[in-house]
C-alpha cells in the first residue's frame, strides 16, 4: 500500500503558478514528494496579477502564514470589491462588491425583496444595501463584525506579484523544495506512454519526474508545445486581447477596492498597493493601436508613472485538456481570462486544490483523476467565462464601435439561460461549483442595467406596506456601520504597527 520512494514532482517555471504549486506541494505533499521547480532567470515572470478575490484566504491559511506577516511582505492592501465605472455607460458607476447584499427573509432572497421594492418605487440604490459598497464607497476597512449579528465585511487583497512569488519562494525552499535556475531547451519522453520523463536544461542537464507541472506562463511548453494539447481560443466571446501596464506613484484615494474603469476599447485598472498604484489598460487591438492604448492609460493616471507602459498580448481561452499524460499545466501556461474579475490566481489555486484532491498513489493509470480534473477544469472556466461576457454584452454604450460590437456578440447558450431566467423575474440559480454566487451574478446583471420583467411570487409573502420601511432601515443601517470602522489607511497602519507609513 506504502509509496516505494518519494514521488518525484518536477514544477516547470517559476512565476505566481510555479512558486505556488511549489509552496502548496511542499506543505501537503510533503515527505511524500520530493519537488523541483525550474525557472529561466533571463525569460522573467509575467510580473502582473495584483488582485484576488476573497478564496485566496484558503491559500494564506492553508500554508499558515500569518496575515499581517502577508501584508507587509507583499505590501498588501484590502479588497472589498470591484468599482465598475461607465460599463453601463459613461457617468455610471457601480460596485461588484464581495459577500451578501441585503437579507433575505427566511428563504426569500434578498434581490426578490428589492425587485418587488422597486415595483413599488420605495427601492434605493441595490448597492445601498450592501455593508460592503457602503464601506468602499466611503473608504473604510474593519475585520470583524461590529455588533451582535451584523455581518463581517468580505475581503480580499491587493498585493504585489514580484513580492508574492518571492515569499512563496522562500516558503517552498524552507520546505524543501530544490530551485534549479536553467532554460528548458528540450521535453524528452517516453516513446511508448508518450509521458513527460525529463526536461533538458542548457549546459546539458536533465531534471527527470514522474509528475510534471506546467507553469512556463503563455509559452505553455510542456502542455502545449510538447504534448500537443490545443487551445480553444474564446477571442469571439471575450475580444480583448491586449493590455499596457505602468504602475505609479500613490497619488489618488488609497481605495479599498480595484478600479474597472470603461475606455473607448476597452477598459483601465486601478489596484492601489500600499507603496504603489498597479494601473493597465485592457483594449481590443481590432479597435485600438497599443500607442493609443498607452496614452490614454498614461493620461488617467492619479499619480507619476514610474515606468513606461509595458504591453502585454493575450489570447482569450485555454488549452482544451489541463491535464494530458503525466503534465499538469497552471497559471497562463493552462490558459487566459482577462483580469476583469481578478480570476486568474484563484483558477492557479483552485486546480491545485483539485490536483491534491486527485493525485493518486499508483501513478501507473492516471486516466480517471485526469478526466475528471479536466471535467471539472472545463466547467469551472466555462462559468467564469460566460460571467466576464456579461460585463460586455449588457453595455448600452451605443455608437461607440468596440461597445456596439460587444453587444452583438453571440453569447453561449449557458449564459443566455441564466440572463433569460434573470430578466424574467429576477431568477438566479447557482450552478454546481460555479465559482460567482447569485449575489455576484445580481451585482453584475442589476449593475449592467438588465430589468427583470417581474419578481418571484416568493417576494408577495412580505406584506407590501413592510416592504418600504424594511428596505429603509436597512440601508440607514448599513450606511451607519460602513461609517464607524476605521479609514482604510489607519486600519492598515494600525495592523501593521506602521502607523504613518502609508500616505496616500
Ligand atoms: P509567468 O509569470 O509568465 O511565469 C512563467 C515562468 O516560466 C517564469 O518563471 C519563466 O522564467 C518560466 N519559463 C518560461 N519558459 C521557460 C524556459 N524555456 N525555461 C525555463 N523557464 C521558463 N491574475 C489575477 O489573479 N489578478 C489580476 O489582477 C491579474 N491581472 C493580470 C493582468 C494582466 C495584463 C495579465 C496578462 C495577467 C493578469 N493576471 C491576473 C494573471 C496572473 O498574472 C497570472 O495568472 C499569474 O501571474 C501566473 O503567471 P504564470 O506563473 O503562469 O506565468
Amino acid at each position: 500500500m506504502n509509496r516505494p520512494a518519494p514521488l518525484e514532482i518536477v514544477v516547470a517555471g517559476g512565476g505566481t503558478a510555479g512558486w505556488m504549486a511549489a509552496a502548496v506541494l511542499s506543505r501537503f505533499v510533503g515527505e511524500a514528494a520530493s519537488i523541483t521547480l525550474v525557472e529561466s532567470d533571463a525569460i522573467g515572470t509575467v510580473g502582473v496579477g495584483e488582485a484576488t478575490i476573497p478564496q485566496i484566504h484558503n491559500l494564506i491559511i492553508g500554508l499558515g502564514i500569518d496575515q499581517a506577516e502577508f501584508m507587509r511582505a507583499t505590501n498588501a492592501s484590502f479588497k472589498l470589491g470591484i468599482e465598475f465605472a461607465g460599463w453601463l455607460k459613461p457617468g455610471e458607476s457601480y460596485i461588484h462588491s464581495f459577500g451578501y447584499v441585503g437579507r433575505g427573509v427566511g428563504l426569500i432572497p434578498f434581490r426578490q425583496l428589492w425587485l418587488r421594492g422597486r415595483s413599488l418605487g420605495v427601492a434605493g440604490d441595490y448597492g445601498e444595501y450592501s455593508y460592503n459598497v457602503a464601506a468602499a464607497r466611503a473608504g473604510r476597512f474593519a475585520k470583524g463584525a461590529n455588533g451582535p449579528n451584523q455581518p463581517e465585511l468580505a475581503y480580499a487583497y491587493h498585493f504585489d506579484a514580484t513580492l508574492l512569488a518571492k515569499l512563496l519562494r522562500g516558503y517552498a525552499e524552507e520546505r524543501g523544495v530544490v530551485r534549479v535556475e536553467g532554460m528548458i531547451e528540450q521535453v524528452e519522453r517516453d516513446p511508448a506512454s508518450g509521458n513527460i520523463n525529463a526536461l533538458k536544461l542548457n549546459g546539458d542537464r536533465h531534471v527527470a519526474g514522474q509528475l510534471f507541472i506546467d507553469c512556463t506562463g503563455f509559452r505553455s511548453l510542456l502542455l502545449g508545445d510538447t504534448l500537443g494539447v490545443p487551445f480553444e481560443d474564446w477571442t469571439h466571446w471575450l475580444p480583448c486581447d491586449t493590455a499596457v501596464a505602468v504602475p505609479s506613484d500613490g497619488g489618488g484615494q488609497f481605495r479599498p477596492y480595484t478600479q474597472s474603469l470603461a475606455r473607448p476599447a476597452g477598459w483601465q485598472w486601478r489596484i492601489p498597493l500600499q507603496h504603489r498604484t498597479g494601473n493597465g489598460h485592457v483594449f481590443c487591438s481590432q479597435f485600438m493601436s497599443v500607442d493609443e492604448a498607452s496614452t490614454l492609460l498614461l493620461a488617467n493616471l492619479e499619480g507619476e508613472a514610474l515606468a513606461d507602459p509595458r504591453p502585454i498580448r493575450f489570447t482569450t481561452g485555454h488549452r482544451r485538456e489541463f491535464w494530458s499524460h503525466n503534465c499538469v499545466a497552471l497559471g497562463l501556461a493552462a490558459g487566459f481570462m482577462e483580469p476583469l474579475e481578478s480570476t486568474s490566481i484563484h483558477l492557479v489555486q483552485s486546480a491545485l486544490d483539485r490536483l491534491l484532491k486527485l493525485l493518486p498513489n499508483d501513478l501507473t493509470d492516471l486516466s480517471t483523476a485526469r478526466a475528471m480534473f479536466n471535467r471539472l477544469s472545463n466547467g469551472e472556466w466555462a462559468r467564469i467565462r460566460d460571467f466576464l461576457i456579461l460585463h460586455y454584452v449588457a453595455n448600452a454604450r451605443e455608437g461607440e464601435p468596440f461597445w456596439d460590437h460587444c453587444r452583438a456578440i453571440e453569447i453561449p447558450e449557458t449564459l443566455a439561460e441564466k440572463m433569460a431566467l434573470f430578466a424574467e423575474s429576477g431568477l438566479l440559480v447557482r450552478e454546481e461549483d460555479e465559482l460567482f454566487l447569485d449575489d455576484s451574478w445580481g451585482q453584475v446583471m442589476i449593475g449592467q442595467g438588465l430589468e427583470p420583467r417581474n419578481y418571484s411570487p416568493l417576494a408577495d409573502n412580505v406584506p407590501g406596506e413592510d416592504i418600504g420601511p424594511f428596505l429603509a432601515s436597512l440601508a440607514k443601517s448599513t450606511k451607519t456601520r460602513a461609517q464607524a470602522i476605521p479609514t482604510h489607511r489607519d486600519f492598515i497602519n494600525q495592523m501593521l504597527g506602521c502607523a504613518g507609513e502609508v500616505t496616500q
